[in-house]
């Protein structure tokens, strides 16, 4: 895009814990229908949820990348016990021709084990050069989140000195800039990438299955705050729309939406 090579790195496919009608209590018998017409690989005649886990790759022509979430880790992840492990990480890495150590920046849309995984492993940050941008807000929320994401993630990258928790819009690089959403997580955050008239909207997981593109109101049984991740999955979708902007999903089975057709 523009100046820009941006990757979707599918760290793996699986089922979600949960059924359908338990994740997303409020959709209705239409919305669904619609939802199965966008995606119909995430709607399994059993009434499961088939999600993939994505996490990408802003490649800037002049060099550098930025990651935008890291996955579900290797089999010892915290993710480990509930999603499709050891992710793809590495590999998907190396065929989008990057190593860890080109990469400079990690955004971490928010502190949910499946979108953080490869930040650490075995104790050690895996991207050795980045900063690593966390939403403060989950930060502080990281004992009710995830206790282990606190000991395994945040802690080692603390103690490197990559840790960088941010609040509001803060600029990631030369046209990507992060956007506040809190709900899904307090601190939940996305990102916006714009180059020339074209637009990317990294929208973590304010938009989860294609229910929630068809039908923006319902909710997610998880969510933290479901009245503020409403609100701001409202307004992201707007954006995108009046951008003509892509939408990079992390757990629809297209990984890239282009958001005028919503
Ligand atoms: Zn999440
Ligand atoms: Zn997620």
């Amino acid at each position: 895009m523009g100046t820009f090579a941006v990757h979707a790195l599918c760290d793996g496919v699986g089922t979600f814990f949960e059924p359908l009608s338990s994740a997303f209590p409020g959709a209705g018998v239409t919305d669904l229908a619609s939802a199965v017409e966008f995606d119909p690989v995430a709607f399994p005649s059993d009434g499961g949820w088939r999600l993939h886990f994505h996490a990408f790759l802003i490649c800037p022509r002049e060099g550098g990348a930025i990651l935008v979430d890291a996955g579900i880790g290797d089999a010892n992840a915290p993710a480990a016990d509930w999603a499709p492990a050891p992710g793809r990480m590495p590999e998907n890495l190396t065929s989008s021709g990057v190593a860890p150590s080109d990469v400079d920046t990690v955004l971490l849309t928010h502190l949910h084990s499946d979108h953080v995984g490869w930040s650490v492993v075995d104790g050690r940050p895996f991207f050795p050069n980045a900063r690593y941008v966390v939403p403060r807000a989950d930060h502080d929320a990281v004992e009710k989140l995830n206790p282990r994401v606190r000991d395994e993630i945040l802690a080692p990258l603390a103690a490197t000195g990559q840790l960088d928790l941010i609040e509001g819009k803060v600029r990631l690089g030369p046209g990507v800039t992060t956007v506040p959403t809190p709900g899904h997580t307090p601190g939940h955050t996305s990102a916006v990438l714009e180059s020339g008239d074209d637009a990317v909207v990294f929208s973590g997981d304010v938009v989860l299955n294609a229910l929630q593109l068809v039908a923006p109101q319902v909710a997610y049984s998880l969510d933290d705050d479901p009245e503020a991740a409403r609100a701001a999955r409202l307004a992201l979708l707007d954006e995108a729309r009046s951008r003509g902007a892509w939408l990079a999903t992390s757990h629809l089975t297209d990984p890239f939406v282009r958001s005028r057709i919503l």
